[in-house]
């Protein structure tokens, strides 16, 4: 298994932290307006990439955050004259909306800004400890850029450039001007905490350092978000937990390329941004997931709303063969014909493209050629092989990529009864070789998935979590 990391600029073995484990932290959205296009990428991969892990046997932790309290919220709920925990309620519910149409499984926890200022000040009363940070007379915490030797590795700017490079706030109390807010001091009316500084608001990266560690521990194993985080966000992120744990908070940093419009980024902010729900309303979730996940997520992804309906035609086909084929029974022979071979072993060909640092665009291609397989089947007169194959195979990549126009309540990896039984009869097995450290990571895959294993004297049975 091979991962980009943006750090070494190079794809690497990916060798978890814990064995068996997987813990992945990806920046979330500031609720501040509709979601838009752009937010749909990186929760797409995410949740390919988690059910990826799922597939290989990994127990995942996945922790995305909301950044629920910003100047941009500030700013907005003052114009539209409604308080801050509405706007951002409003539009994380939203967006939570939008991500069960795509059938985005939900983080394991989805903490808040709001939720964890306690545990932000603590954070930053210790790096004033250490000396890596200093409060100023007007209220303000800044971290000390020139204290942190590592400055710039994951950007590749120097301290230097950022007296160019970055938005200088008009402090006057700064000692560098690349040092950044960790505590920003409220303005009276504006929203507030309290703070060993005086009344104000955590700055934007303190969060994710203290959210991932909070959830996840000091290190852990994959670290999400768009390029467009790399700097400032994800540099100072990894300067203030380097600072606090002595660790680089991340194995790995995994970035994905941007949605551009006309190949201009697609931002709310610049106005481009294509609505969410609107395009949600037009085309159908599960044509829009798959073209987000037809051009490999390092690169740009040019948004052409004829190339998304292009897709969606093609995408048809995959789905009008699954209409044709969920009843069918299982293939009943075996046969030597490359098309037949190559349908047995597509799920192992599957995989393999997402081995490879999640070649998504390439996954896809493996479906496409495996619909072609099942014409070549029909074709060569075994039609009952064909389809038998077609409704596993489109059922497993479904499993992991999330192809299907299935209900939303079916938005869970091992949800269909095929896979759960085959889990659970893989778990029998397991036992019965006294390999209980398999049959309890079986279990865990389960759990996670909703499902309790209750035994019984008639043999093991799978209880929805829901019916408990
Ligand atoms: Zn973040």
């Amino acid at each position: 298994m091979m991962i980009y990391d943006s750090l070494t600029r190079q794809k690497r073995p990916f060798e978890p932290i814990v064995s068996g484990h997987v813990s992945i932290y990806v920046c979330g959205v500031t609720p501040y307006a509709e979601s838009h296009l752009g937010h749909a990428r990186p929760a797409v991969l995410w949740d390919v990439i988690k059910r990826y892990f799922i597939r290989r046997g990994f127990l995942v932790h996945h922790v995305q955050n909301f950044t629920d309290i910003d100047d941009k919220i500030v700013a907005r709920a003052q114009e539209l004259g409604i308080s801050v925990t509405d706007l951002a309620e409003r539009h994380m519910k939203e967006y939570t909306d939008a991500m069960n149409q795509l059938r985005v499984l939900p983080p394991d926890y989805a903490p808040r800004v709001t939720e964890n200022v306690t545990p932000i000040n603590q954070f930053i009363e210790e790096l004033i400890n250490k000396g890596k940070a200093y409060s100023t007379p007007a209220g303000d915490v800044y971290f000390r850029v020139d204290q942190s030797p590592g400055y710039g590795r994951l950007s590749g700017r120097q301290v230097e450039d950022q007296r160019v490079g970055v938005r200088i706030e008009s402090s006057e109390d700064k000692e560098h001007p690349a040092d950044f807010a960790l505590w920003k001091s409220s303005t009276a009316g504006d929203p507030g905490f309290p703070s060993p500084w005086g009344r104000g608001r955590p700055g934007w990266h303190i969060e994710c350092s203290v959210m991932a560690s909070r959830y996840l521990g000091p290190q852990f194993d994959l670290h999400g978000g768009g390029i467009d985080l790399i700097f400032p966000h994800h540099e100072n992120e990894l300067a203030q937990s380097e600072a606090y744990w002595g660790v680089s908070p991340a194995r790995c940093w995994v970035h994905n390329g941007l949605i551009t419009h006309g190949s201009i980024k697609m931002s709310k902010s610049l106005g481009n941004g294509i609505s969410l729900r609107e395009l949600l309303d037009r085309v159908s979730p599960m044509a829009l997931r798959t073209y987000l996940l037809s051009v490999h997520y390092r690169s740009p992804l040019d948004f052409s709303q004829d190339a998304l309906l292009d897709w969606s035609r093609g995408m048809a086909r995959v789905w009008d063969l699954y209409e044709r084929v969920k009843d069918v029974g299982s293939p009943s022979e075996r046969l030597d014909q490359p098309w037949a071979q190559r349908l047995e072993s597509f799920e192992e060909r599957l995989l393999a493209t997402l081995d490879d640092d999640f070649n998504t665009a390439r996954a896809l291609a493996e479906i496409y050629e495996m619909v072609r397989d099942v014409h070549q089947g029909e074709a060569a007169g075994h039609a009952a092989t064909a389809y038998g194959w077609a409704r596993i195979n489109l059922l497993k990549a479904d499993q992991v990529l999330g192809i299907l126009p299935l209900p939303a309540t079916v938005n869970d990896p091992v949800a269909h009864d095929e896979i759960l039984a085959e889990l659970l009869s893989w778990r029998q097995e397991a036992r019965q070789d006294k390999d209980f450290a398999t049959a309890d990571r079986i279990r865990v895959v389960l759990a996670q998935a909703g499902w309790t294993i209750e035994d019984t004297p008639s043999g093991p049975r799978l209880v929805s979590r829901e019916d408990l």
